[in-house]
């Protein structure tokens, strides 16, 4: 007669090594027609209904459908599909923000085609603001709120890129890291807590205005170093990285006794992916170096990897450590985090081909199961 604790019995509910399993959320948004592509009277070859993504090739009968957590337009002329920068937001980034509070790693990455809408609705514009200074915005509101439950929660961020497998701090200039001499940023690895990046700078943001400054200052940086080099924003990834602290007080027999959970909080911003799938149908021609984005590719054989050991029982090996990206997000990806992916794509049909890539890469990552537990001592 098999015989189970209790507690081993709950840990089974949660899933493998006692976390909570939960798969990655995926959405898809659709930009809207550019100017350019208006006046040229562009052909829209994507329609979205439900939470279904369909690519129709002009001239033909054969049409291809997706089937995602999300699927968003970005006007009206779709019914019942337009999503604004807030209805983007609540669906995909509000859930993650709430299990922060719990307790739970989270990482929301967007990935798509150059010009397809990932900085806007990752960063967006000051009257339209996208994921990331809403989510710095309410995890200041929210911090007020657990305050009255006698939680103090301590904010750290950061804020760098991977650019040519090369790690840059945005929040510090060039000019005071010469002061100061700092060495180059490397990915070290904790024990416990993952790979992290050692010498990056992190500052403790008291309110979200704080945040604002910091990621102004962040925004300029990207953008001045990206004048003058070819082509620079768009093979790019950014990581604007926060640690949220929650410290509760209480005191039980005369007894005082603290209750801590640390959350990291990863968002992503990634290169152009166009690079990454004509580099893997041109027979990856590595020498080419520069022109190939190690992070970017590597990125899709981890998402590949993954999605097929959901499928088989034997424990793959995952190539995380192939790339800076990957290695950074190895706990974002398959690991101990809620994540969330969200990939925007070009309705015109000129991207046909880089659309479909973008739906395909987007539902492999759909069948990636994460194991997340609480942070907590
Ligand atoms: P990416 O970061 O993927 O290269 P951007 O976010 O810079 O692309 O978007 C390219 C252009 O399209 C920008 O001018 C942006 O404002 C516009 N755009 C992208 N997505 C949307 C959207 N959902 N609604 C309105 N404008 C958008
Ligand atoms: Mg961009």
């Amino acid at each position: 007669q098999a015989r189970f604790s209790l507690g081993a019995l709950s840990n089974l509910a949660k899933g493998r090594q006692g976390g909570e399993d939960s798969a990655v959320t995926v959405a898809i948004r659709v930009r809207p027609l550019n100017s350019r592509e208006q006046k040229m009277k562009a052909k829209t070859v994507v329609s979205v209904s439900g939470q279904e993504t369909t690519v129709h090739p002009p001239h033909s009968q054969q049409k291809f459908s997706f089937s995602f957590d999300f699927s968003f337009w970005s006007c009206d002329a779709q019914d019942g599909c337009y999503a604004s920068q807030e209805t983007v937001y609540e669906s995909l980034a509000r859930p993650l923000l709430d299990k922060v509070f719990q307790g739970y790693n989270a990482c929301l990455f967007a990935y798509g085609q150059t010009g397809s809408g990932k900085s806007y609705t990752m960063m967006g514009y000051n009257e339209d603001a996208g994921i990331i200074p809403r989510f710095c915005e309410e995890i200041f509101l929210k911090a007020a709120e657990v305050k009255e439950d006698n939680v103090t929660c301590h904010i750290e961020m950061s804020y760098f890129e991977v650019y040519n497998e090369k790690l840059h701090d945005l929040l510090t200039s060039d000019k005071e890291k010469n002061k100061t001499k700092k060495t180059a940023l490397r990915i070290r690895e904790h024990p416990e807590l993952g790979p992290y990046v050692a010498g990056l700078s992190a500052y403790v943001a008291g309110s979200f205005a704080d945040v604002q400054a910091w990621l102004e200052l962040g925004n300029k940086q990207r953008a001045t170093a990206a004048t003058g080099m070819n082509d620079k924003s768009s093979r790019s990834h950014s990581v604007f990285a926060m640690v949220a602290t929650q410290t509760k007080r209480e005191t039980s027999d005369g007894e005082s006794l603290t209750h801590t959970m640390r959350s990291h909080v990863n968002l992503v911003d990634l290169a152009g992916s166009e690079r990454s799938s004509s580099a893997q149908t041109s027979g990856m021609r590595l020498k080419e170096g520069a022109s190939i984005n190690r992070s970017l590719m590597t990125l899709g054989k981890v998402i590949s990897a993954l999605s097929e050991a959901t499928q088989s029982k034997k424990k793959p090996f995952i190539p995380y450590r192939d790339s800076l990206l990957t290695w950074l997000l190895k706990e974002s990806l398959g690991g101990n985090s809620k994540t969330a992916m969200l990939a925007t794509v070009s309705p015109a049909a000129v991207n046909l081909e880089e659309t479909l890539s973008t739906l395909r890469y987007a539902k492999q990552a759909r069948s990636i199961i994460n194991v997340a537990k609480v942070n907590e001592d």
